[in-house]
């Protein structure tokens, strides 16, 4: 039995003076505030700062140097090892278009991988998101042209075979031919569907959703944009309370303004994601993204040498700065990092402190950089104060 106590806690959404939370084993077995139980155990007083449910990222295609599509045993450790410095205690991998036959071998090669990675304090892996290759030309962003196709019966069998469970969501845009079907068809197989990369309009959006389509993938990145009379992607996102929406605040996405909107007209519906790609946590220089060379510059987003924006080199801890800094209330930021993922993507075990709960952590220092992270109650990331024993 361990308690930790903070000056301040994430419960609820709401931030609270003086949490607890007792932890035993591997789960949660109570929370509060005020006076802590006086149980018997390690007793760890955190000096400053806020303790709140780990980060959950529903959107990283790598990080550390390794594009997830084609890392190797050893780049998924690393990357399920360091993530946790970020905060991240949960991550969903996302591969990128390629042909329908190349995406179902990576989903096999990720079951295989995931199977090996063991041992405390990596990042949960929880299935993987397919952005692509059911997207619109128009809004393909950095996918590859030549590989977007319609997302027909027999490349949703092909996909949903060969991920067998282990796929979490698939982004398509719904106005493709034959994705009305296919978005019934994966979410009766209980894969979640995110409008994006999308030219719909608010109507076929609408479809979707009637459809089964739950998540909007980055808000404002690559999808029809929001006009009075032509509410587009956009619009249906931050109007139709079926839909949460993944946000890139990296600062260079999406303006200050356009997330403060969000924020503001879809509550409880925005999640930070990051869209990180390898060059999350590494200097400047070139790295991959689905196969295609990304160039990373100080201070900017990885640009493909076309000029299109590929990913990011976004930490989670950093777009909750981010968003605090422009204004988004800290429990507001932290809980779109935490319980609004972890329940969009079918996990609400996750990203909330509560008995019972698996004892994902994150304790932030004042200045919100991550100063410890737990999984599983397993410290993975940082120093603790001394401990007293009682
Ligand atoms: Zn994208």
């Amino acid at each position: 039995m361990s308690l930790l106590q903070a000056p301040t806690i994430l419960l609820d959404g709401a931030l609270q003076p003086d949490g607890w939370v007792q932890v035993e084993g591997t789960r949660i077995v109570a929370v509060g505030t005020g006076s802590p139980p006086l149980t018997a155990g390690r007793r760890v007083e955190l000096p400053e700062g806020t303790l709140s449910p780990g980060l959950v990222d529903a959107q990283c295609n790598g990080a550390f140097g390794h594009d997830l599509v084609d890392a190797d045993l050893a780049g998924w450790h690393e990357v399920a090892t360091r993530l946790p410095s970020t905060g991240v205690t949960a991550v969903v991998p996302t591969f990128i278009t390629a042909p329908v036959a190349t995406l179902a071998d990576a989903l096999r090669r990720f079951r295989h991988l995931d199977r090996q990675l063991e041992g405390p304090g990596l990042a949960r892996r929880l299935g993987v998101h397919l952005e692509g290759p059911f997207l619109a030309p128009t809004r393909r962003g950095a996918h590859r042209e030549q590989d977007l196709v319609d997302p027909d019966p027999t490349a949703i069998d092909t996909l949903l075979d060969a991920a067998d469970g282990a796929l979490t969501y698939v982004t398509l845009a719904p106005e493709r031919r034959g994705a009305i079907a296919a978005i019934e068809r994966l979410a009766a197989a209980g894969v979640s569907v995110a409008v994006g990369h999308s030219d719909a309009t608010d109507a076929q959006v609408g479809a979707a959703a009637d459809a089964g389509a739950r998540l909007v993938t980055h808000l404002y990145n690559a999808q029809r944009p929001l006009h009075h009379r032509d509410p587009g992607v956009v619009g249906a996102a931050l109007t139709d309370p079926r839909l949460t929406s993944g946000l890139i605040v990296d600062l260079h996405h999406v303006h200050p303004h356009a997330v403060l909107l969000a924020f503001t007209a879809a509550t409880g519906r925005i999640m930070l994601v990051t869209d990180a790609i390898a060059a999350l946590g590494m200097p400047p220089g070139r790295f991959e993204l689905g196969g295609e060379e990304v160039h990373l510059e100080a201070d900017r987003p990885p640009r493909r040498s076309d000029g299109a924006i590929a990913g990011s080199a976004l930490a989670i801890d950093a777009a909750v700065r981010n968003a605090v800094a422009i204004g988004i209330p800290l429990a507001t930021a932290l809980t779109a990092a935490t319980r609004i993922p972890a329940t969009a993507l079918g996990h609400p075990e996750l990203g909330r402190l509560a008995p019972g709960a698996p004892a994902d952590l994150v304790w932030l220092d004042d200045g919100l950089h991550v100063a410890a992270t737990w999984v599983d109650g397993h410290l993975a990331h940082g120093e603790l104060p001394g401990a007293t024993t009682t």
